[in-house]
């Protein structure tokens, strides 16, 4: 393949891990290849998934890992059935990086960080001969079909072979990832499904004094529960996180797509919280009945069923306060306390995001079927997972169906 495709070149546009992927694969098919990124440097969306402890993929069998992709299953199971998680983390061992299983089956880099990672694949596309351009903010395409990009030095074009974009989502917009590729899409009449947020924080409207005394409390070690419209029951355990404006973190991202949804549809969405999953609610009313005397209500609490700091805070803020007289209500409360969130916090504060690039618009290769030798990869398509690991091992993925795509386009055409 080297020889006949060393003439031709290929543009990545998005230094993402989506468009790095892409450029792997594309220069070890023996392509010239030009990796293009609006911003300073590449990987930024990368380096902040590495802030938190960054999971690489997970390590569950494969039928409930395909599940997470909800109702793009279909589209994703090729591109994962071709390089899945093992194959990643083969992957990510090759480049000197070990991983290791955390007690959630979540994959992580041995010190949870991406930037050792990045490091070391950067240095490895380098030295394989893929050129870097920084500050090139793709624009479209001219008249004669060439890429377009603006630069600090003025307008510069590209004529190429085939081009992998690779321009990630709609959410945290100075990493780089503004979705402002769009429109550019959109006017050659390829279908993008409009973005939303996903694995996103939501609204409560919490009182202004619940607010500002528990804004950033973790609620550590409780259940969420919640029907969703087509009356399935979910049900979860974790931590969430309280916020000036209502809740986030992984409990809440774990149901976010199901809670923007139903939403959207009815106005609001209820779950249902247990700040005491360990006990049941006979046990609980039983040691609220037990005589207080002369104790506060919160060191009642606190003694009795382990209720203490933000846990009460949610409970004065949202149980009627003649409940508290009443053993069998606040247990009731403390077991399954309702709370209504209304609105999905804006896009670009969401870890990733929903839409984009339709399916239906690419072939399996992700090859866009009305303008052929363009492809499209990565957060940028329209799917969506929970974090876990699962977004980033399909933007590997679908880079590489991308990068190898273009390789077989080059040297087959058509086909
Ligand atoms: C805080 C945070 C934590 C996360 N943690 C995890 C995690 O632990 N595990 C996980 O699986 N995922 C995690 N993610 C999600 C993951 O980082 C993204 O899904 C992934 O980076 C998307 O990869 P991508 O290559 O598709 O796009 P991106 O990484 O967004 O890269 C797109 C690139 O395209 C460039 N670009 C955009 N438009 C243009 C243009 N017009 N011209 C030129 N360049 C352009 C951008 O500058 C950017 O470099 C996290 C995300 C965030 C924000």
């Amino acid at each position: 393949m080297r020889n006949k495709l060393s003439a031709k070149s290929v543009a990545v546009i998005g230094g993402g891990p989506a468009g790095l992927m892409a450029a792997e694969v594309l220069i070890q098919g023996g392509v010239q290849v030009d990796l293009y990124d609006a911003m300073p440097s590449v990987g930024r969306k990368f380096l902040m998934a590495g802030k938190g402890g960054m999971n690489i993929t997970h390590s569950e069998p494969m039928d409930p890992f395909l599940s997470r992709y909800g109702a793009r299953r279909a589209q994703i199971k090729p591109l994962l059935d071709t390089f899945g998680p093992e194959a990643l983390r083969e992957w990510v061992h090759n480049l000197g990086i070990a991983t290791f299983v955390g007690t959630s089956g979540r994959v992580f880099p041995a010190d949870m960080k991406a930037a050792p990672l990045l490091r070391a694949w950067l240095h490895r596309l380098r030295e394989a001969g893929v050129n870097f351009h920084m500050r090139h903010r793709w624009c479209g395409w001219n008249e004669n079909g060439a890429l377009r990009f603006a630069t600090p030095q003025g307008e510069h074009t590209a004529n190429v072979d085939a081009v992998v974009l690779a321009l990630g989502g709609g959410s945290w917009a100075q990493l780089g990832s503004d979705g402002a590729w769009v429109p550019l899409l959109a006017q050659r009449g390829i279908p993008v499904v409009p973005f939303q947020p996903a694995n996103c924080g939501f609204d409560v409207g919490w009182s202004e004094y619940f607010s500002s005394r528990f804004a950033g409390h973790p609620v550590k070690a409780v259940t969420v529960t919640f029907t969703d419209a087509a009356g399935r029951f979910h049900h979860r355990q974790g931590d969430l996180m309280v916020t000036a404006t209502g809740v986030e973190g992984g409990l809440i991202y774990a149901l976010s797509a199901l809670l923007r949804d139903e939403i959207a549809a009815t106005g609001a969405a209820v779950i249902y919280l247990d700040l005491t999953p360990g006990k049941n609610l006979p046990r609980i009313i039983a040691e609220i009945a037990h005589p207080r005397g002369s104790r506060s209500m919160a060191s009642h609490l606190q003694s009795r069923a382990s209720i203490k700091g933000v846990k009460t805070g949610l409970l004065r803020e949202l149980v009627p306060p003649s409940d508290f007289a009443n053993p069998e209500h606040l247990a009731a409360s403390i077991k399954s306390l309702p709370l209504r969130l209304i609105a999905p916090r804006p896009l670009d504060e969401a870890i990733s995001s929903a839409g984009g690039v339709a399916f239906e618009a690419l072939d399996e290769c992700l090859m866009v079927r009305a303008m052929p030798g363009v492809f499209c990869a990565g957060e940028m398509l329209d799917w969506e997972a929970p974090t876990g690991g699962y977004l980033l091992t399909a933007c590997f993925t679908s880079g590489r169906t991308a990068g190898l795509g273009a390789l077989a386009h080059l040297e087959y055409g058509n086909i």
